[in-house]
């Protein structure tokens, strides 16, 4: 096993390391950091205040726009000249959010992805396809060095190209895909298309599958099609990239490394503290960053965290799977809706394919429309009940969310296919409202 010792660390230890780590990281970072100090003297606490784990919360919180605020560098702690790396994530606003690395972040960041790759299922004698795009996104070279480290061999493929993807695929026996999981849902089918039967063809073992949310149904669909485990890998690049989190075989649950990262959950809207097991956003302490420490990072991502030991053996806590952004939520009509939701409930939906669109639009009131496309594998023949099928649909989909929804069904291909991250939603009421602004 991959650094036995930090991925079985036991509860106890976990913790003692935490408060050891943390109390350092404080000092560190309100020391080296401007911002910091900052943000200390306005809270009107010292580093001296923080003495356990529970003082955390006196400290206030860090967020993405704290980044863009310190465009191009970032928040350094160390000089310019110590940085070996940056990452930067394109922003909707135009400033991009840029992360630096020294050495030893890097270091950190590789051991982290090795034993991520490890706690899902690979193995060094595996062969990785790494089909995460590759440059300033933290995906590519993230998935990369981290297998490099655990020992396996990288086809460092990137996105796109999926017919070259799919014949390196097969000549090469691949064991393990790295990718997104849409791309993986878009390779299988690519696959099937150029007549390959994906489970029976490749020898796909594992698949590393991060950098947006998804369904446990869109989890099955992969499974079954390419005959892999398909394991979900969190990350984001203010803290390293991917590797924060993966599941474990068990697949109970996204193992968070609790020797580098403190977890909290906090309420999003009050930004209190909430009791353990309650859901809500995760905010992270990173417990050893040289060039960019981060405390009390908000991620908008809403979860439940798991204290129990895991039946892997592992103690590191889980985050039960991310259904969610809340930057991606949709308030529809005054309903909170997420995506996810949508589509768990079009892959119920027998006769409806993999893709779909949701389009969010208001003339008086706000409408909700998905496109979605037929499932023409599921008909016998080219004639299906066409209204037979959008009435289930749409029935599926006011089930889940209680608003209703005008659905539209497409010929299989209609909706553009992406390879990186998946442009599912357009919410059609922001141009409206950007218009008026005018
Ligand atoms: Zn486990």
């Amino acid at each position: 096993m991959f650094n036995e010792k930090a991925q079985m660390m036991k509860g106890d230890k976990i913790r003692e390391l935490q408060k050891e780590k943390m109390l350092k990281m404080v000092r560190y970072a309100h020391d080296n950091v401007p911002m910091y100090k900052r943000k200390f003297k306005e809270a009107g606490i010292t580093p001296s205040d923080i003495k356990s784990i529970d003082d955390i919360h006196k400290i206030p919180f860090t967020v993405k726009d704290d980044l863009r605020d310190h465009y191009p560098y970032g928040i350094l702690a160390v000089p310019k000249e110590k940085v070996v790396r940056f990452h930067a994530s394109s922003g909707t606003t135009g400033t991009p959010t840029v992360v630096s690395y020294t050495r030893n972040d890097l270091d950190t960041w590789y051991d982290l992805m090795a034993r991520t790759y490890n706690a899902a299922g690979v193995e060094p004698e595996d062969i990785v396809q790494n089909a995460y795009g590759y440059g300033l996104f933290t995906g590519g070279l993230g998935f990369h060095s981290g297998a490099e480290k655990l020992g396996c061999a990288v086809l460092p493929t990137a996105t796109g190209n999926t017919k070259k993807q799919i014949k390196l695929m097969y000549d090469f026996q691949t064991n393990v895909l790295a990718c997104t999981p849409s791309y993986a849902i878009y390779l299988s089918e690519a696959a099937e298309n150029f007549g390959y039967k994906p489970a029976k063809d490749f020898n796909l073992r594992v698949g590393m599958f991060g950098a947006e949310p998804w369904s446990d149904e869109a989890r099955a669909s992969i499974q079954e099609s390419f005959g892999l485990k398909a394991q979900d890998v969190y990350g984001m690049s203010e803290l390293y990239g991917p590797g924060v989190a993966v599941e474990c075989p068990k697949q109970n649950g996204l193992h968070i490394w609790g020797d580098e990262f403190y977890v909290e959950t906090i309420d999003p809207i009050s930004g209190e503290v909430l009791p353990e097991g309650e859901k809500g956003e995760l905010v992270f302490t990173m417990l050893s960053r040289e060039a960019m420490p981060l405390l009390r990072y908000r991620t908008k991502d809403i979860a439940v965290i798991n204290y129990e030991e895991c039946g892997c053996g592992r103690a590191h806590p889980r985050i039960m799977r991310i259904k969610g952004r809340s930057d991606d939520m949709l308030i529809i009509g005054g309903v909170n809706v997420f995506p996810s939701q949508i589509e768990a409930a079009l892959l119920e939906t027998e006769g409806i394919g993999e893709h779909y669109q949701i389009i969010v639009d208001r003339d008086v009131l706000d409408k909700l429309y998905v496109k979605a496309e037929v499932d023409r594998g599921h008909y016998e023949s080219d004639e299906y009940d066409e209204e037979e099928l959008l009435k289930r649909t749409s029935e599926n989909i006011t089930a889940v969310l209680n608003i209703r929804a005008r659905v539209k069904l497409l010929e299989p291909g209609s909706i553009p296919r992406t390879v990186g991250k998946a442009k599912r939603v357009l919410d059609m009421r922001e141009e409206h409202d950007r218009i008026e602004d005018v």
